[in-house]
């Protein structure tokens, strides 16, 4: 097991997709780009104008009227090319992230490997689009049909945490479907996604088809006001999915925004100790708990559940392996900067202060050769009471809260308690429960003995509550929805 070589040092100062080009950006100012392993500046990232948003949107405008003329076959070949320039870069995207974001490289190998699943997914759109009528269907002689059809210029607000996928929960079924596309990668990580754009480069799809911004919330904002653009995707935090789908419906837009999270691990007293633990483990600290899925809080309900997991778990935890996610011993990486880890940092002292017992603690951790990286240790807090401000808010670090409940439905309570509904999971081999669980608990994602409920590339990924706004999710038939729209035609030949 090695350090594997980054695939640049730096990347210079980034540049603008538009109508098939690489453009200088139209900014007066560039944002730096960190690693948070090295805290080096590994990129300058442009604060694009809103100006040169028009400049793509008429670009992506310009190539709807040809692309959408182009029969879904051709359009999905482009796709199939597409998958199969990202399989031979498949490595280099995983590096990229783990440089710029920090995750773990086998993490990021898995972000690659959805972000291919959902390309694959969207070259059925020969099928996945089809329409469907009914002979005689509004009168004797009298036929109707719902022809399905895309819309324009659709676009996408990225969060940092996977800076591959999340663009592509959406982005293949747009453009498969015959729509265009601008992607607004997050400022933070905005490395891999410009990389990715270089290979789409390649793919063969016409000018404007798939166009690329980099910028800061004011460009989301010009994103979302454009009146060229029909409607808007966003992943990130729950203010600003709220605040992005009221600003975009004001504007007329589609819109589907996904938000934070606070999940909970529940662990029944019939739960398997070494499989829950493991899982229990991956979810909670994965992605260094930077994860929309990651586990939050674990409840265990009653003494014997508590003893069945918290003891191994605590003794799991001091064993996970905190590094630069290219070190392929390491299992944790950095939080994605020194700001996140001010912000986690800040939430440990709250818990502290608010009279939890932190019972391991990450805070002083160092990695050697690493010393000014953005690294926290796994944490773990007992005795967490359900309205203390650890137990509540989304922290988004590797910091777990115990809450111990005495019975299935304060457990259930306590995650109802919550406004958010993204995940949640049970472990337990008791039927009854689980399906009690899955039936009742309000949240998008269900883990029956699974600890990071993510959705395959064809199967609808979005929570409920806060965690959500909008009606139809990112992935699969979801997605073919959010792109289309259905008309009917009715037909009488006299
Ligand atoms: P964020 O909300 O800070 O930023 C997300 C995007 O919104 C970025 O592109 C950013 O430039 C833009 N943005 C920020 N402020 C804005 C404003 N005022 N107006 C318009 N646009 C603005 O989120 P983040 O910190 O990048 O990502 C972490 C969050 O994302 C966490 O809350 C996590 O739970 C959430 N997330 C949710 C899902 C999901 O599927 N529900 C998936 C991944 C991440």
């Amino acid at each position: 097991m090695a350090l594997l070589p980054e695939v640049k040092k730096n990347y210079g100062a980034l540049k603008n997709y538009i109508n098939g080009e690489w453009v200088e950006a139209d900014a007066d100012k560039y944002n730096d780009v960190v690693n948070p392993a090295t805290n080096e500046v590994i990129a300058k990232v442009p604060m694009t104008s809103k100006k040169q948003i028009d400049e793509a949107v008429s670009a992506a405008n310009e190539a709807w009227e040809a692309w959408r003329e182009t029969p879904p076959v051709t359009r999905a070949r482009v796709l199939f090319k597409m998958k199969e320039i990202l399989e031979q870069n498949y490595e280099n995207i995983a590096r990229i992230m783990t440089q710029e974001q920090g995750k773990a490289i086998d993490e990021a190998r898995g972000e690659a490997r959805r972000t291919i699943e959902n390309v694959e997914c969207a070259t059925s759109v020969t099928t996945l689009m089809m329409g469907y009528n009914l002979e005689d269907g509004a009168a004797s002689g009298i036929d109707e049909d719902a022809v399905i059809s895309p819309l324009g210029t659709f676009a996408a607000i990225c969060p940092f945490n996977f800076p591959a996928m999340i663009a592509f929960w959406f982005w293949p079924y747009a453009v498969a479907t015959g729509n265009t596309y601008i992607v607004k990668p997050s400022r933070q990580v905005p490395i891999t996604m410009n990389y990715i754009f270089e290979l789409i480069d390649q793919a063969g799809f016409p000018p404007g088809v798939v166009n690329m911004v980099n910028g800061s919330h004011e460009l989301a904002d010009a994103l979302m006001e454009h009146p060229g653009i029909k409607g808007i995707s966003f992943v990130g935090s729950t203010p600003i999915a709220k605040y992005v789908y009221e600003n975009s419906s004001k504007y007329g837009k589609r819109v589907q925004t996904q938000g934070g999270a606070k999940n909970s691990l529940v662990v029944m007293e019939d739960a398997v100790m070494d499989k829950t633990v493991a899982n229990m483990l991956a979810s909670f600290y994965g992605c260094t708990g930077q994860r929309c899925l990651a586990g939050a809080n674990l409840v265990p309900v009653g003494k014997k559940a508590y003893d069945i997991v918290v003891p191994k778990f605590i003794e799991g935890a001091k064993k996970i392996r905190v590094g630069y996610g290219l070190d392929e011993n390491t299992n944790m990486g950095p939080v994605v900067s020194q700001a996140a880890k001010k912000k986690i940092l800040g939430y440990i002292q709250k818990g502290i202060d608010e009279g939890a017992k932190l019972v391991l603690d990450g805070r002083g951790i160092k990695v050697p050769g690493y010393e000014n990286g953005a690294f926290i240790g796994p944490t773990i807090f007992e005795d967490v009471a359900p309205d203390m401000t650890i137990a509540k808010e989304e922290i988004f670090g590797p910091v777990v809260s115990i809450i111990e409940r005495d019975s299935f439905d304060d457990a259930i309570d306590l995650i109802h308690q919550s406004p958010f509904g993204n995940a949640a999971s049970i472990y337990t081999q008791n039927g009854r429960w689980a399906r009690d669980f899955r039936y009742r608990v309000q949240a998008g994602n269900i883990g029956i003995n699974i600890g990071i409920v993510a959705a395959m590339a064809y199967f609808p990924f979005g929570g409920y509550k806060d965690s959500f706004f909008g009606t139809l999710h990112g992935q699969g038939k979801d997605a073919i929805n959010f792109f289309t729209d259905r008309k009917v035609v009715i037909t009488r030949w006299l």
